[in-house]
């Protein structure tokens, strides 16, 4: 976060935030990066893993064990927190190696098939939140949700994007401030040196912007979290998010991200 500006209120106490999927690959990312923060933030983990959490901070200090399944699990976790960031995800499994020359097939785990966890475990989210008093929530999702046909929701039969975007429609009618953030396709490449641009409602999708990927970092999605944590304009937003590959010509790396969120807008 170098030489990103950061919306530094001096006066005011940490921000509480609760990152949920902290053991996942984009949320062990914001967790890291808030804690590099401790004057701005002070972070919860919650995870199903005390072992993995252990590995990826070397503490488990501020880690909340559980599942997103179990409401009980999240009220403790959320006691006194200003902010959820939601970073779960349903996880498909190859059934086996494929055959030479065949597709891999996928199957969900009992219990952790998307409509089981990003639709309902999404809503004992919410629903956990808003009781705990929580004032805004920042849920990464994905482009494609609205696309049937489109191959991971194929997947498995999961209709996986679908139900990301039924639980995204359930946020924003909380009464919760929000803010969505839906990547391109996620990858494990260096944050902070590309120009991100979004989008709503899959358009990038369909036509990507001089023709590029319509991927992005995680560590970028990561970084976007964490400011929108703090800038006023991305409160009440949703948006679809890529990034220019390194290197593109007359690319500007993002750096304000107040201007970023500024091009988005409230509503699915
Ligand atoms: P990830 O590594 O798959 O992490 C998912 C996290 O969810 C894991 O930490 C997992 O816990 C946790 N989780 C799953 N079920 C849970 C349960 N029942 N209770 C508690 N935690 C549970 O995530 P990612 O690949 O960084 O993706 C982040 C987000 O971006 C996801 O919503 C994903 O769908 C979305 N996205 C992905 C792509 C892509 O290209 N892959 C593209 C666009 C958007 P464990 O650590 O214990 O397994």
């Amino acid at each position: 976060m170098s030489q990103v500006a950061i919306y530094s209120t001096p006066m005011t106490p940490p921000l509480q935030v609760l990152v949920t999927g902290a053991t996942g690959r984009t949320g062990a990312l914001v967790v890291q990066k808030l804690q590099q923060h401790p004057d701005q933030f002070t972070v919860r983990s919650f995870a199903r893993s005390e072992q993995k959490a252990n590995d990826l901070f070397g503490t488990t200090a501020n880690l909340y064990l559980g599942d997103i399944a179990n409401p009980a699990d999240l009220q403790p976790a959320l006691e006194n927190c200003d902010a959820l960031v939601i970073l779960t995800s349903a996880i498909p499994q190859m059934k086996a190696p494929p055959e030479p020359g065949q597709r891999p097939e996928f199957i969900y785990p009992e219990g952790g098939t998307p409509e089981q966890i990003d639709y309902q475990g999404q809503l004992n989210q919410i629903e956990a939140a808003k009781t705990a008093g929580v004032k805004h929530i920042v849920l990464v999702g994905s482009m494609g949700g609205t696309n049937e046909q489109h191959p991971l929701n194929r997947m498995a039969n999961g209709n996986i994007l679908i139900w990301k975007r039924q639980a995204e429609a359930y946020l924003i009618d909380s009464g919760i401030d929000y803010t969505i953030i839906r990547a391109g396709g996620l990858q494990d490449q260096p944050g902070g040196q590309r120009e991100l641009i979004v989008g709503k409602d899959d358009t990038m999708l369909a036509q990507p912007p001089d023709g590029i990927p319509t991927s992005i970092p995680r560590a970028d999605v990561a970084e976007v979290v964490v400011q929108a944590l703090l800038a006023p304009s991305a409160r009440n937003k949703a948006f679809d998010v890529i990034s220019k590959p390194e290197g593109t010509p007359q690319a500007v790396v993002t750096t304000d991200f107040e201007a970023l969120f500024e091009q988005t807008t409230p509503g699915l």
